[in-house]
């Protein structure tokens, strides 16, 4: 027997029974985007590794422990595998904003526009150990504002009152958003040396990660999500004096931004996010009711990535958002499209197949979808056929029907019936349209 495949491990078929849902999420993001002037850009699905290592950083988890690997090379497949060293292309993206970044540089988007509003919609790597919520195949949903004036508390809390509506859009309504601050790079230094001193007396009592953490990036230990860690963690006060005025200023201008909008948030001192980049805001929005993953997206500020990956000073400001964590926090509750085919035409025998096929056409060029059972059956398939197509209408064509040069034609919805002649198909059809 020939071998059956199955999927790889932490991906998933997004079946037809699902795509209404998925659709329905694409459309009120892209509504929602242009809605606060942000246009899409679309980037490759893998990249060079040293893009996401210089920008997310070198220790952090992601970069350690879950790029997955593109190789190609001329040689033969297997031996390509083996030889690891042989035209090794880059990995899969593991998120959106280092490429964007990457292709903001590359086709001097700071030259043509003072600001850039970048959205972006796609599928993102990470080998992770999969659990609900948590795949090796993933979607996110991002914006990034990239440019010489993009450096404003009100483009911040745009930005976040962006995620916060695209979710309210989405229909959800329990999640909750919680703020911080890094400030500049400058006092990124000051807060990881108060870290350090603080977390010191504790090293040997925090978990194996978080003792390299300290010694590597000592921010990421607010992160950890080890029950001990945490405690001992929100035991500490860190407070904000390591931040200069200037950034305070920000920040408070940030938080009274979002008061305008009456944008509902947690000032969470203890947020940090896992990735070098970040600088001043950043946030981060769960929904409990997801369970363990109950991240349904984060970002902010990161003044510093641009000119890092080799562009110019520039500041901006992002988000991502998980499109999985957003469809299932929404369990169905909306559903998005009840009529999937405007027309089912049914012949009520073999023979009136050819006639049903011609009128198949006719319907379509009135731009109205349809569909029929390529094989004549009984009246009864045939029509739950069309009840599993969500039909709005049927036509019939029978042995009258063929006679009189007419169709019936059923409403699904009322299940009233009439009888329609075929040279005036046309005009019934646009009114269908109209009615849709
Ligand atoms: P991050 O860049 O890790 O902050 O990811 C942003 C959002 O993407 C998260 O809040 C999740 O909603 C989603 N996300 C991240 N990683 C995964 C994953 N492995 N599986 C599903 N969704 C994910």
């Amino acid at each position: 027997m020939a071998k059956q495949f199955f999927i790889p491990r932490g991906t998933s078929d997004i079946l037809p029974s699902e795509i209404p849902f998925w659709q329905a999420l694409e459309n009120t993001a892209r509504t929602i985007c242009r809605l606060y002037g942000y246009q899409e850009i679309r980037t490759p699905i893998f990249e060079e590794t040293e893009l996401f290592a210089r920008s997310m950083g070198q220790t952090s988890d992601v970069v350690q422990k879950q790029m997955l690997r593109v190789l190609a090379g001329p040689r033969d497949f297997q031996e390509t595998l083996q030889n690891s060293e042989d035209s090794l292309a880059g990995v899969l993206r593991p998120e959106g904003t280092a490429a964007i970044v990457r292709s903001y540089i590359e086709n001097d988007f700071d030259k043509r526009e003072s600001l850039s509003k970048l959205f972006y919609m796609g599928a993102m790597f990470r080998g992770e150990r999969p659990q609900k919520g948590r795949l090796r195949q993933f979607h996110q949903i991002g914006v990034e504002a990239i440019g010489p004036s993009s450096s404003s508390p009100y483009l911040d809390a745009d930005v976040i009152a962006l995620s916060v509506n695209l979710l309210k859009a989405c229909g959800l309504t329990n999640f909750k958003l919680k703020i911080n601050t890094l400030g500049t790079l400058e006092n990124k230094k000051a807060f990881y040396e108060l870290l350090k001193r603080k977390l010191q007396p504790q090293l040997t009592e925090l978990c194996e990660d978080c003792q390299q953490r300290f010694e590597r990036n000592v921010l990421r230990i607010l992160d950890c999500k080890n029950e001990k860690c945490r405690t001992i963690v929100r035991q500490t006060s860190f407070g904000r004096d390591w931040l200069t005025q200037d950034s305070q200023n920000y920040f408070n201008a940030v938080k009274q931004a979002l008061d305008m909008l009456n944008i509902v948030f947690e000032d969470d001192p203890y947020l940090v996010r896992g990735l070098d980049y970040y600088t001043h805001t950043v946030f981060e929005i769960s929904d409990s009711s997801l369970g363990s993953q109950d991240a349904l997206g984060a970002g902010g500020r990161y003044n510093n990535l641009v000119s890092e990956l080799g562009g110019p000073q520039v500041d901006a400001v992002g988000f991502a958002l998980g499109m999985e964590r957003i469809l299932l926090a929404q369990q169905g509750k909306n559903k998005p499209c009840d009529s999937f085919i405007d027309v089912f035409i049914i012949a009520m025998d073999a023979q009136y197949t050819k006639n049903a096929f011609l009128l198949l056409q006719e319907v379509r060029r009135c731009n109205l979808s349809a569909d029929m059972s390529y094989q004549a059956g009984s009246l009864k398939s045939q029509m739950r056929l069309a009840n599993k197509l969500s039909a709005r209408f049927v036509m019939i064509l029978g042995e009258d029907e063929i006679k009189n040069q007419e169709v019936t034609l059923k409403n699904m919805q009322n299940g009233m019936q009439e009888k329609i002649a075929l040279n005036s198909i046309r005009e019934k059809l646009d009114k269908l349209k109209i009615e849709r």
